[in-house]
């Protein structure tokens, strides 16, 4: 599944410290990828500032509000599924109103509202800034729909609130929107065009979570290789921009060099790049920063240079290899992870193990793979057949999963004797007695316990391994605690 989307999250009610407030209880249920669920910390801040409380409990929520995702079919059809849930709750909690948000809300506008009577406010992902205003609108017992997509909303000025967190990682948006258009994707469309966060708040925001205790920040945007700040605006207006704003722009390496250098012992991740716009200099960066994490996602859908192609991937198989080669030349210990999508229309089976021996030569460390599902919108459902029968999908995917399966074990074998840092998160699913971290590479450590805590940098001496899981022991505290 999905690295991007963490499975035990979805859908998990998340909560904030309780405050007096207006006597309303907030339900705020997230869905999709990391950027939703950043987002909804940025909802939880505004409504927080108009005295909302958070609630895990349907049935004493006064407001729910849904953020939803539209990938694939799939995750739609579980926003359904939900709402009938709410819909069962509402005749015990009458007065509560459902809002949906996200890049369903985007997607379906108004029509939500028809589709589904429970809703009462659809609100995309530009908009959560009138989220008081549209409240309102429903307390007074009309619908509200806002989804105007915006040029410059970044939510730069708004201190998310962090929700359910570890107090040891937090995610950090940067850029807003996608413009790459590859044909079977649904996010330029929901979320708009692309533009790029002010480094100034960026730093703002990273300086307050380092200061708060936090050891770990994620970099987020749809295609955070393309981050530029030039004063504000979209990124495809750049060329339009003074001498002035071009000589002094910032561009995703520039921020990686701020962001690694005012903060040495933190560790600063990012997601998610796109083969097409990551640079030598972030490689440089990243290599030479060892605070930086080795590790990078780096999609690539397909191996075959005709479905590239009519993916709009903008590169070729080689470029692709090209990039690998440098990244493994400059940081022969960088982990890397992919998302593969099968069946595309026209995927041959020659274009399928084209895929297969792609990931041979990178041997992936990680790896997020999908039956295609055609998206309305679209340009591949707008011009091609989904002409691939399930099955077959079905079974392509099977063959990927498998085979990245053997190339995880490979990558977690390698560490076995090895000692490396690990930070802690949480208490490993498994047993109460032992600690989970991740490695600088994103792989998942479990050790026992002793008398380390979350948020401690600890060196690890890995034993033995699953294909996901590295297994140790604790030898004693990094030089970066
Ligand atoms: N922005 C990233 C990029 O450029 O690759 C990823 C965005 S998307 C939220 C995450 C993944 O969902 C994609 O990398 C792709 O593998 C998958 N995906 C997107 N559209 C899809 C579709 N129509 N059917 C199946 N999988 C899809």
């Amino acid at each position: 599944m999905e690295k991007i989307i963490d499975e035990k999250q979805q859908g998990n009610a998340l909560v904030m410290e309780p405050k007096a407030g207006n006597g309303k209880k907030l339900m705020i249920e997230s869905y999709g990828c990391q950027m939703n669920f950043s987002d909804s910390e940025i909802v939880a801040s505004i409504l927080a500032k108009e005295g909302f409380d958070t609630t895990q409990s349907l049935e004493e929520a006064d407001l729910v509000l849904i953020n939803t995702c539209s990938i694939r079919d799939k995750a739609e059809q579980t926003v359904r599924k939900r709402l009938e849930k709410y819909n069962a709750v509402k005749k015990i909690n009458p007065g509560m109103k459902v809002g949906v948000l996200g890049c369903m809300a985007e997607r379906l506008k108004a029509k939500f509202l028809e589709e589904e009577k429970i809703v009462d406010l659809v609100v995309g992902p530009d908009a959560y800034k009138d989220l008081p205003n549209l409240i309102h609108e429903v307390e007074e017992g009309r619908n509200a729909v806002n989804v105007i997509l915006s040029k410059e909303e970044t939510y730069g000025d708004i201190s998310p609130v962090r929700l359910q967190s570890n107090g040891v990682s937090a995610f950090v948006s940067i850029t807003r929107g996608c413009d790459n258009m590859c044909t079977f994707c649904v996010v330029p469309f929901t979320r708009g065009r692309e533009r790029s966060r002010d480094p100034q708040s960026i730093m703002e925001e990273v300086n307050d979570l380092a200061a708060k205790g936090f050891k770990e920040i994620t970099l987020l945007g749809q295609n955070v290789d393309s981050y530029l700040w030039y004063g504000g605006g979209l990124k495809k207006d750049f060329k339009n921009a003074s001498e002035i704003q071009k000589a002094t722009a910032t561009n995703f390496a520039g921020l990686l060099r701020m962001v690694a250098e005012a903060h040495p012992k933190m560790r600063i991740r990012f997601s998610t790049s796109n083969p097409q716009d990551m640079t030598l200099d972030v490689i440089e960066a990243m290599a030479k920063y060892p605070n930086i994490c080795k590790y990078i996602h780096l999609p690539v859908q397909s191996g075959s240079n005709r479905i590239l192609k009519e993916m709009n991937r903008l590169h070729t198989r080689e470029e692709y290899f090209e990039l690998i080669d440098n990244i493994r030349r400059l940081m022969p210990d960088c982990a890397i992870s992919q998302d593969m999508i099968t069946g595309f229309p026209t995927e041959t089976e020659e274009d399928h193990q084209d895929t297969l021996s792609l990931m041979e030569y990178v041997k992936y460390d990680f790896g997020f793979m999908f039956a295609y599902s055609e998206r309305p919108g679209t340009m591949a459902a707008r011009k091609m057949e989904d002409d691939v029968p399930e099955e077959v999908k079905k079974r392509r995917l099977t063959e990927i999963v498998n085979l990245q399966q053997q190339h995880s074990h490979y990558r977690t074998k390698q560490f076995v004797g090895k000692t490396v840092e690990v930070l802690i998160e949480k208490e490993s699913k498994k047993s109460d007695a032992h600690w989970s971290g991740r490695t600088t590479q994103n792989t998942v450590a479990v050790f026992p316990k002793e008398n380390y805590k979350v948020g401690d940098f600890v060196m690890v001496k890995i034993n033995d391994c699953t294909s996901a899981t590295l297994i140790g022991e604790a030898v004693g505290y990094s030089e970066n605690q």
